[in-house]
């Protein structure tokens, strides 16, 4: 089996470890509630995904919440 000669440098060490850090998340808009989302994932704000209804976000909440989203979508769609 091969040997290494030499250890590497800090130098060396430092330069092939700038490539391993955790990227930011690319996101997209929700065309609906115009909220950042991932790609491909249905939006969580208000259960789109290309325009269709997925899940229905305002089923479980209460009263009080629900109109809160309610509100909430519907600004976000005449803006
Ligand atoms: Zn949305």
């Amino acid at each position: 089996m091969a040997v290494p000669r030499h250890s590497h440098t800090r130098s060396k060490t430092g330069k092939h470890r700038m490539h391993l850090y955790i990227k930011p998340a690319s996101l997209g808009v929700c065309e609906k509630c115009k909220k950042p989302v991932r790609p491909h994932t249905v939006c969580k704000n208000c259960g789109y995904y290309k325009g269709q209804e997925i899940i229905n976000v305002l089923g479980k909440l209460s009263r009080k919440e629900k109109k809160e989203r309610e509100k909430q979508i519907k600004e976000a769609e005449t803006k």
